[in-house]
């Protein structure tokens, strides 16, 4: 090495440790955030996040640059828009400056993208896998540098999102006391893991998001999975359980495992009645075996990092052992949206587009009683594609008025009374209340 070069020390690994060591007890801010991965820039740390900053460390010590760099000066006092501006740059391709600077072969580009993929699933493993993989022992498939937001990859039956690295939950309008139960049940939780351990509190197993479609139940388990940096795999119950299609105990028992894998994980179950249907009203022998197979997985899951959240639009279809304590415990009726979250879900919605100054979100709120939440999503979507056609620059309160007077909710009034007679059913009927009543309605 000529005499005039810098010489690279790797420094900081003290702040190498288990993903159930405590996170809280070291300094994590005078970290350098083009190091951190897409989790650890939200406070979760693994051995995952250590070799991800080990295949920065390597980038960096080729190019001099650190990859995917981008001006983050202006961000010195938000730390929210630094990590989304970091993540945003990490969603485009891998840039290799020069890449006849030196014999570069593939396989050490595959082995800095693998260490840097986005999904921690996608990195090494182990520090001896990432060795094997540099001296050449362990051959290194091409693997996805980046991930768009939202891409989707097959997994064990179900549709497995790649972890999102996002707004979180300052995209989510209104759901505020929902959103505060599961920062402190859930999030805290994870993020102090050793102090709840002492305490012998561990997240809950399962929560149950139950009301009409269009109004978030998908949306808001997303969003939370960004906000608290965990995996998120969504599974549609319906693609693995139902009398025509066989094998479904097993495909539960694999999804499970691939989320302890990849833990911490938030489990989302979509239409979940169709899969743990109450067996006293249905006695097909190969769903009770699936009814049987997930209460088991259930049980005790929060332990292992995994949450999971059925949704549904039927509550009363689910069999009531799964809504015992320590089970689906917590019950969530996600309602149409009110005037003032209708407001709020125009303001984020618009908040990304070009729009006209003034906007008067309240007047929009006012004009759209009754639509969900999907309703105004597809109204702001309607009002830019619209733009666009007309060769304008912005979406002006015009044209979003002209689009709410085309259009008209997608759910009724009947069909949304038909919901709350269910809820009031249901609370009734079900076996469990939650530990704290929060005012979500
Ligand atoms: P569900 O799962 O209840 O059928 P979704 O979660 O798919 O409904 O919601 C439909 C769409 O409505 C979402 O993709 C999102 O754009 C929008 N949406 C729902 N709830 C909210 C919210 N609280 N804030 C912002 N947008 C929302």
């Amino acid at each position: 090495m000529a005499s005039s070069m810098a010489v690279p020390k790797i420094i900081d690994f003290g702040y190498a440790r288990y993903q159930h060591q405590s996170v809280s007890s070291f300094m994590k801010e005078g970290l350098n955030p083009f190091y951190l991965a897409p989790e650890a820039l939200n406070g979760v740390y693994s051995i995952q996040s250590d070799l991800f900053s080990v295949g920065v460390m390597l980038y960096h010590l080729l190019y001099g640059i650190v990859p995917y760099h981008t001006d983050i000066s202006k961000y010195k006092t938000d730390r929210n828009a630094l990590v989304s501006a970091i993540l945003d740059a990490r969603r485009h391709p891998l840039k290799l400056p020069n890449t006849t600077m030196f014999e570069m072969d593939e396989q050490l580009l595959n082995t800095m993208a693998k260490a840097m993929a986005m999904d921690r699933a996608d990195r090494f493993q182990s520090a001896d896998e990432f060795i094997q993989a540099i001296n050449g022992e362990l051959k290194v498939e091409s693997p996805k540098p980046t991930v768009d937001n939202g891409a989707t990859k097959q997994v064990g039956g179900g549709n497995v999102l790649l972890p999102k690295q996002g707004n979180g939950f300052a995209d989510v309008a209104g759901m505020t006391a929902l959103k505060q139960q599961l920062q402190s049940d859930v999030i805290d939780v994870i993020r102090d893991h050793e102090r709840a351990k002492e305490l012998g509190i561990s997240i809950p197993n399962g929560l149950l998001f139950y009301g009409p479609p269009g109004c978030g139940k998908t949306f808001f388990a997303e969003k939370f999975a960004e906000e608290a940096g965990f995996n998120y795999q969504y599974v549609k119950c319906s693609d693995i359980a139902s009398p025509y299609i066989h094998g479904g105990q097993g495909k539960i028992a694999k999804i499970f495992d691939e989320a302890r894998q990849n833990a911490p994980t938030i489990l989302f179950f979509d239409e979940i009645d169709a899969m743990i249907k109450d067996r006293s009203k249905h006695n097909n022998v190969s769903e009770a075996g699936e009814v049987n197979e997930f209460l088991a997985q259930l049980n005790n899951c929060g332990e292992d990092g995994i949450l999971v959240i059925g949704a549904t639009n039927q509550p009363t279809e689910i069999d009531a052992a799964a809504l015992r304590a320590g089970r689906l415990e917590f019950k969530y009726y996600i309602p149409q949206p009110d005037k003032e979250t209708r407001a709020s879900i125009f303001e984020i919605n618009l908040s990304k587009r070009k729009c006209d100054f003034g906007i008067d979100y309240d007047k929009l709120a006012s004009l759209t009683e009754n639509y969900i939440s999907a309703d105004i999503k597809l109204i702001v979507d309607k009002a830019g594609r619209r733009t666009f056609r007309h060769k304008l620059d912005k979406i002006t309160q015009q044209v979003l008025e002209e689009v709410i007077a085309e259009s008209k909710p997608s759910i009724s009034m009947e069909m949304i009374k038909q919901h709350e007679a269910i809820r009031d059913q249901f609370q009734g009927i079900k076996t469990e209340q939650p530990r704290r009543k929060i005012g979500f309605n």
